[in-house]
Protein backbone atom coordinates (compact mmCIF):
# COMPACT_ATOMS: atom_id res chain seq x y z
CA UNK A 1 0.00 0.00 0.00
CA UNK A 2 1.36 3.72 -0.52
CA UNK A 3 0.21 7.02 1.09
CA UNK A 4 0.43 9.80 -1.06
CA UNK A 5 0.77 13.09 1.00
CA UNK A 6 -0.08 16.64 0.93
CA UNK A 7 2.18 18.73 0.39
CA UNK A 8 4.07 20.07 3.23
CA UNK A 9 2.42 18.40 5.68
CA UNK A 10 1.65 18.60 9.40
CA UNK A 11 4.85 17.61 11.08
CA UNK A 12 3.08 16.44 14.11
CA UNK A 13 0.43 14.55 12.28
CA UNK A 14 2.59 13.09 10.03
CA UNK A 15 4.34 11.48 12.94
CA UNK A 16 1.22 10.58 14.40
CA UNK A 17 0.66 8.55 11.61
CA UNK A 18 3.70 6.88 11.15
CA UNK A 19 3.76 5.81 14.87
CA UNK A 20 0.53 4.75 14.77
CA UNK A 21 1.56 2.66 11.27
CA UNK A 22 4.37 1.24 13.46
CA UNK A 23 2.77 0.46 16.22
CA UNK A 24 0.74 -1.72 13.79
CA UNK A 25 3.99 -4.15 12.45
CA UNK A 26 4.49 -2.25 9.16
CA UNK A 27 7.81 -0.87 7.92
CA UNK A 28 7.61 2.34 6.89
CA UNK A 29 9.72 3.15 3.02
CA UNK A 30 9.54 7.25 2.35
CA UNK A 31 10.40 8.52 -0.80
CA UNK A 32 10.06 12.34 -1.09
CA UNK A 33 9.57 13.94 -4.94
CA UNK A 34 9.47 17.03 -6.80
CA UNK A 35 6.01 17.83 -5.28
CA UNK A 36 5.15 15.13 -3.25
CA UNK A 37 5.97 12.37 -0.58
CA UNK A 38 5.04 9.11 -0.42
CA UNK A 39 5.12 6.61 2.36
CA UNK A 40 5.15 2.58 1.15
CA UNK A 41 3.91 0.36 3.66
CA UNK A 42 5.51 -2.78 3.84
CA UNK A 43 3.63 -5.81 6.21
CA UNK A 44 0.00 -7.23 6.45
CA UNK A 45 -1.39 -3.93 5.17
CA UNK A 46 -5.18 -5.91 4.60
CA UNK A 47 -5.78 -5.19 8.81
CA UNK A 48 -5.38 -1.36 7.81
CA UNK A 49 -8.61 0.92 7.58
CA UNK A 50 -7.87 2.75 3.49
CA UNK A 51 -10.58 5.52 4.48
CA UNK A 52 -9.80 6.02 8.07
CA UNK A 53 -6.12 6.69 6.57
CA UNK A 54 -7.51 8.96 3.42
CA UNK A 55 -9.88 10.87 5.39
CA UNK A 56 -6.68 12.48 7.14
CA UNK A 57 -5.89 16.13 6.85
CA UNK A 58 -2.48 15.35 5.32
CA UNK A 59 -3.01 12.82 2.68
CA UNK A 60 -4.25 12.98 -0.74
CA UNK A 61 -4.30 9.53 -1.37
CA UNK A 62 -4.06 5.65 -1.06
CA UNK A 63 -3.26 3.32 -3.12
CA UNK A 64 -2.78 -0.85 -2.22
CA UNK A 65 -0.19 -2.07 -4.63
CA UNK A 66 -1.53 -5.57 -6.29
CA UNK A 67 2.53 -6.75 -7.75
CA UNK A 68 4.09 -9.23 -4.68
CA UNK A 69 7.18 -6.64 -5.00
CA UNK A 70 7.08 -4.11 -2.81
CA UNK A 71 10.48 -2.00 -2.54
CA UNK A 72 11.49 -2.74 -5.60
CA UNK A 73 7.90 -1.44 -7.07
CA UNK A 74 8.24 1.86 -9.13
CA UNK A 75 4.91 3.01 -7.53
CA UNK A 76 6.75 3.03 -4.24
CA UNK A 77 9.94 5.15 -5.01
CA UNK A 78 9.04 6.92 -8.46
CA UNK A 79 12.32 8.37 -8.38
CA UNK A 80 15.23 6.50 -10.06
CA UNK A 81 17.35 4.60 -7.86
CA UNK A 82 20.76 5.52 -8.37
CA UNK A 83 23.94 3.56 -6.41
CA UNK A 84 27.25 5.10 -5.41
CA UNK A 85 30.61 2.64 -6.20
CA UNK A 86 33.61 4.45 -5.93
CA UNK A 87 33.22 7.82 -7.63
CA UNK A 88 30.80 6.24 -10.07
CA UNK A 89 27.32 6.11 -10.04
CA UNK A 90 24.98 3.41 -11.44
CA UNK A 91 21.69 4.50 -12.81
CA UNK A 92 19.95 8.03 -12.55
CA UNK A 93 21.19 8.91 -16.55
CA UNK A 94 24.57 7.65 -16.27
CA UNK A 95 26.10 5.31 -18.42
CA UNK A 96 27.83 2.49 -16.58
CA UNK A 97 30.04 0.44 -18.31
CA UNK A 98 31.64 -2.90 -16.62
CA UNK A 99 34.20 -4.59 -18.50
CA UNK A 100 36.64 -7.45 -17.63
CA UNK A 101 37.26 -10.92 -18.55
CA UNK A 102 34.74 -14.04 -17.67
CA UNK A 103 37.28 -15.46 -15.28
CA UNK A 104 40.37 -14.15 -13.70
CA UNK A 105 43.17 -16.47 -14.54
CA UNK A 106 46.54 -14.69 -13.77
CA UNK A 107 47.69 -11.10 -12.68
CA UNK A 108 49.35 -10.65 -15.97
CA UNK A 109 46.14 -11.46 -17.58
CA UNK A 110 43.60 -9.22 -15.09
CA UNK A 111 45.94 -6.29 -14.88
CA UNK A 112 46.46 -6.24 -18.95
CA UNK A 113 42.64 -6.16 -19.02
CA UNK A 114 41.78 -3.88 -16.36
CA UNK A 115 44.14 -1.17 -17.97
CA UNK A 116 42.73 -1.47 -21.37
CA UNK A 117 39.18 -1.41 -20.38
CA UNK A 118 39.93 1.68 -17.89
CA UNK A 119 42.35 3.52 -20.45
CA UNK A 120 38.67 2.98 -22.83
CA UNK A 121 36.50 4.08 -20.35
CA UNK A 122 35.30 1.41 -18.66
CA UNK A 123 33.84 2.36 -15.23
CA UNK A 124 33.71 -1.21 -13.22
CA UNK A 125 36.10 -3.83 -13.48
CA UNK A 126 34.04 -7.43 -13.70
CA UNK A 127 36.07 -10.37 -12.94
CA UNK A 128 35.02 -14.18 -11.93
CA UNK A 129 36.81 -15.80 -9.30
CA UNK A 130 33.67 -18.49 -8.45
CA UNK A 131 32.59 -20.05 -11.74
CA UNK A 132 29.57 -21.56 -11.80
CA UNK A 133 30.25 -24.12 -15.04
CA UNK A 134 27.78 -26.19 -16.61
CA UNK A 135 29.96 -29.06 -16.38
CA UNK A 136 32.63 -30.26 -13.23
CA UNK A 137 35.37 -31.05 -15.57
CA UNK A 138 35.17 -27.29 -16.60
CA UNK A 139 38.02 -24.42 -15.12
CA UNK A 140 35.80 -23.71 -11.69
CA UNK A 141 38.07 -20.14 -11.14
CA UNK A 142 40.73 -19.34 -8.67
CA UNK A 143 38.70 -18.89 -6.11
CA UNK A 144 40.19 -16.25 -3.18
CA UNK A 145 43.30 -16.45 -5.21
CA UNK A 146 41.02 -15.17 -8.09
CA UNK A 147 39.50 -12.12 -5.62
CA UNK A 148 43.08 -11.68 -4.04
CA UNK A 149 44.22 -11.14 -7.93
CA UNK A 150 41.09 -8.80 -8.63
CA UNK A 151 42.09 -6.71 -5.68
CA UNK A 152 45.64 -6.18 -7.31
CA UNK A 153 44.35 -4.85 -10.22
CA UNK A 154 42.06 -2.49 -8.65
CA UNK A 155 44.64 -0.96 -6.71
CA UNK A 156 46.23 -0.76 -10.15
CA UNK A 157 43.74 0.82 -11.99
CA UNK A 158 41.33 2.58 -9.40
CA UNK A 159 38.60 0.84 -11.22
CA UNK A 160 35.99 -0.60 -8.29
CA UNK A 161 35.53 -4.35 -9.14
CA UNK A 162 32.51 -7.13 -9.48
CA UNK A 163 32.61 -10.41 -9.21
CA UNK A 164 30.06 -13.27 -8.92
CA UNK A 165 28.96 -15.07 -5.69
CA UNK A 166 28.36 -18.51 -5.29
CA UNK A 167 27.48 -19.28 -1.89
CA UNK A 168 26.79 -17.64 1.44
CA UNK A 169 30.04 -19.06 2.83
CA UNK A 170 32.56 -17.18 0.12
CA UNK A 171 31.10 -13.80 1.62
CA UNK A 172 33.64 -13.32 3.88
CA UNK A 173 36.47 -13.11 1.12
CA UNK A 174 34.33 -10.45 -0.59
CA UNK A 175 35.58 -7.28 1.67
CA UNK A 176 37.60 -5.56 -1.61
CA UNK A 177 34.51 -6.28 -3.54
CA UNK A 178 32.62 -3.29 -4.87
CA UNK A 179 29.66 -5.01 -6.14
CA UNK A 180 28.58 -8.72 -5.46
CA UNK A 181 26.99 -10.48 -8.11
CA UNK A 182 24.51 -13.03 -8.22
CA UNK A 183 24.87 -15.37 -11.14
CA UNK A 184 21.75 -16.18 -13.21
CA UNK A 185 21.96 -19.74 -11.85
CA UNK A 186 21.81 -18.57 -8.34
CA UNK A 187 18.64 -15.85 -9.03
CA UNK A 188 16.56 -17.98 -6.83
CA UNK A 189 18.84 -19.05 -4.07
CA UNK A 190 17.15 -17.71 -1.58
CA UNK A 191 19.24 -18.25 1.50
CA UNK A 192 22.14 -15.95 -0.51
CA UNK A 193 20.18 -12.86 -1.52
CA UNK A 194 18.70 -13.20 2.14
CA UNK A 195 22.06 -13.00 3.21
CA UNK A 196 23.47 -10.38 0.78
CA UNK A 197 20.45 -8.40 2.10
CA UNK A 198 21.55 -8.02 5.55
CA UNK A 199 24.70 -6.13 4.18
CA UNK A 200 25.31 -2.91 2.68
CA UNK A 201 27.04 -3.51 -0.64
CA UNK A 202 25.62 -3.38 -3.81
CA UNK A 203 24.27 -6.79 -5.38
CA UNK A 204 23.84 -6.85 -8.67
CA UNK A 205 21.34 -10.35 -9.71
CA UNK A 206 21.40 -11.48 -13.01
CA UNK A 207 17.97 -12.75 -14.35
CA UNK A 208 17.59 -17.03 -14.86
CA UNK A 209 17.75 -18.77 -17.48
CA UNK A 210 13.79 -18.77 -17.70
CA UNK A 211 13.04 -16.04 -15.39
CA UNK A 212 10.19 -13.96 -15.74
CA UNK A 213 10.35 -10.29 -14.71
CA UNK A 214 8.20 -10.32 -11.77
CA UNK A 215 10.75 -13.49 -10.86
CA UNK A 216 13.54 -11.25 -11.13
CA UNK A 217 11.85 -8.41 -8.86
CA UNK A 218 11.13 -11.05 -6.38
CA UNK A 219 14.45 -12.01 -5.85
CA UNK A 220 15.24 -8.18 -5.33
CA UNK A 221 12.81 -8.38 -2.63
CA UNK A 222 14.58 -10.54 -1.35
CA UNK A 223 17.44 -8.49 -0.80
CA UNK A 224 15.72 -5.30 -0.01
CA UNK A 225 13.70 -6.72 2.30
CA UNK A 226 16.43 -7.29 4.41
CA UNK A 227 17.59 -3.59 3.96
CA UNK A 228 19.83 -3.72 1.10
CA UNK A 229 18.21 -1.19 -1.11
CA UNK A 230 21.39 -1.09 -3.17
CA UNK A 231 20.74 -3.70 -6.00
CA UNK A 232 20.73 -3.63 -9.52
CA UNK A 233 18.85 -5.70 -12.34
CA UNK A 234 20.86 -7.69 -14.96
CA UNK A 235 19.55 -8.84 -18.69
CA UNK A 236 21.52 -11.43 -19.90
CA UNK A 237 19.21 -13.23 -22.09
CA UNK A 238 17.17 -16.27 -21.70
CA UNK A 239 16.63 -19.68 -23.15
CA UNK A 240 14.06 -20.11 -26.23
CA UNK A 241 13.82 -22.87 -28.65
CA UNK A 242 16.83 -21.00 -30.26
CA UNK A 243 20.16 -22.10 -30.46
CA UNK A 244 22.47 -20.11 -33.18
CA UNK A 245 22.46 -17.70 -30.09
CA UNK A 246 23.42 -18.71 -26.53
CA UNK A 247 20.92 -16.93 -25.17
CA UNK A 248 18.25 -14.62 -26.72
CA UNK A 249 18.87 -10.97 -25.51
CA UNK A 250 15.38 -9.83 -24.65
CA UNK A 251 15.54 -6.28 -25.00
CA UNK A 252 12.22 -5.32 -24.04
CA UNK A 253 13.11 -6.23 -20.62
CA UNK A 254 15.12 -3.21 -20.07
CA UNK A 255 11.93 -0.60 -20.72
CA UNK A 256 9.41 -2.91 -18.96
CA UNK A 257 11.90 -3.12 -15.64
CA UNK A 258 11.94 0.41 -16.21
CA UNK A 259 8.72 1.12 -16.43
CA UNK A 260 7.73 -1.70 -12.89
CA UNK A 261 10.88 -0.61 -10.78
CA UNK A 262 12.89 2.00 -9.65
CA UNK A 263 16.23 -0.43 -10.04
CA UNK A 264 19.08 0.27 -12.21
CA UNK A 265 18.99 -2.36 -15.39
CA UNK A 266 22.54 -3.03 -16.89
CA UNK A 267 22.74 -5.65 -20.03
CA UNK A 268 25.19 -8.33 -20.48
CA UNK A 269 25.41 -8.68 -24.48
CA UNK A 270 27.84 -11.07 -23.97
CA UNK A 271 25.85 -13.69 -22.47
CA UNK A 272 23.20 -13.04 -23.89
CA UNK A 273 24.68 -13.62 -27.09
CA UNK A 274 28.06 -15.98 -26.94
CA UNK A 275 29.14 -14.60 -29.87
CA UNK A 276 31.62 -11.85 -29.52
CA UNK A 277 30.94 -10.31 -33.27
CA UNK A 278 26.85 -9.67 -31.78
CA UNK A 279 28.39 -8.04 -28.96
CA UNK A 280 28.63 -4.24 -30.32
CA UNK A 281 25.50 -4.21 -32.13
CA UNK A 282 23.35 -5.81 -29.56
CA UNK A 283 25.11 -3.55 -26.68
CA UNK A 284 24.41 -0.44 -28.90
CA UNK A 285 20.41 -1.07 -29.06
CA UNK A 286 20.59 -2.45 -25.37
CA UNK A 287 22.05 1.96 -24.77
CA UNK A 288 18.96 2.62 -27.68
CA UNK A 289 16.73 1.04 -25.05
CA UNK A 290 17.44 2.65 -21.77
CA UNK A 291 19.66 0.32 -20.19
CA UNK A 292 21.91 2.28 -17.40
CA UNK A 293 24.61 0.19 -18.50
CA UNK A 294 26.80 -2.62 -19.73
CA UNK A 295 28.63 -5.75 -19.09
CA UNK A 296 31.04 -6.90 -21.29
CA UNK A 297 33.69 -9.59 -21.68
CA UNK A 298 36.95 -8.69 -23.09
CA UNK A 299 40.07 -10.88 -22.95
CA UNK A 300 43.75 -10.21 -23.77
CA UNK A 301 43.73 -13.73 -26.12
CA UNK A 302 40.24 -15.15 -26.56
CA UNK A 303 41.33 -17.99 -28.31
CA UNK A 304 43.51 -19.04 -25.25
CA UNK A 305 40.69 -17.75 -22.68
CA UNK A 306 40.08 -20.58 -20.32
CA UNK A 307 35.94 -19.54 -20.16
CA UNK A 308 33.71 -18.00 -22.85
CA UNK A 309 36.60 -17.07 -25.09
CA UNK A 310 34.52 -17.15 -28.17
CA UNK A 311 32.19 -14.26 -26.89
CA UNK A 312 34.83 -11.56 -25.24
CA UNK A 313 35.93 -8.86 -27.00
CA UNK A 314 39.78 -8.21 -27.66
CA UNK A 315 40.97 -4.71 -25.68
CA UNK A 316 41.31 -3.02 -29.29
CA UNK A 317 37.43 -4.34 -30.43
CA UNK A 318 36.07 -3.03 -27.07
CA UNK A 319 37.69 0.45 -27.22
CA UNK A 320 36.08 0.50 -30.61
CA UNK A 321 32.74 -0.59 -29.15
CA UNK A 322 33.00 1.79 -26.28
CA UNK A 323 33.99 4.86 -27.86
CA UNK A 324 30.23 4.19 -30.06
CA UNK A 325 28.67 3.58 -26.70
CA UNK A 326 30.01 6.95 -25.38
CA UNK A 327 28.77 8.79 -28.31
CA UNK A 328 25.24 7.42 -28.53
CA UNK A 329 24.21 7.78 -24.99
CA UNK A 330 25.88 11.50 -25.32
CA UNK A 331 23.64 11.92 -28.56
CA UNK A 332 20.16 10.28 -26.22
CA UNK A 333 21.10 12.28 -23.84
CA UNK A 334 20.99 15.71 -25.81
CA UNK A 335 18.03 14.49 -27.60
CA UNK A 336 16.00 14.29 -24.42
CA UNK A 337 17.27 18.11 -23.07
C1 LIG B 1 29.24 -14.33 -15.71
O1 LIG B 1 28.89 -13.16 -15.60
O2 LIG B 1 30.40 -14.70 -15.92
C2 LIG B 1 28.21 -15.40 -15.62
C3 LIG B 1 28.50 -16.63 -15.25
O3 LIG B 1 27.01 -14.96 -15.99
P1 LIG B 1 25.55 -15.65 -15.94
O4 LIG B 1 25.27 -15.93 -14.50
O5 LIG B 1 24.67 -14.60 -16.54
O6 LIG B 1 25.61 -16.89 -16.78
MN1 LIG C 1 31.28 -15.53 -18.67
Amino acid sequence: MIVILKQNPNRAQLENLIDWLQSKGIQIHTSVGLTHTILGLVGDTSQLDIDLISALDIVEGVRRIQEPYKNANRKFHPNDTVIEVGNTRIGGGELTVMAGPCSVETEEQVVTVAKAVKASGATLLRGGAFKPRTSPYSFQGLGADGLKLLSLAKKETGLPIVSEVMDVSQLPLFDDVDVIQVGARNMQNFNLLKELGSQKKPVMIKRGLSSTYEELLMSAEYVMSEGNENVILCERGIRTFETYTRNILDLASVPILHQLSHLPVIVDPSHATGKSGLVPPMALAAIAAGADGLLIEVHNDPACALCDGPQSLKPEAFDKLAKKMFALHDFLKDAED
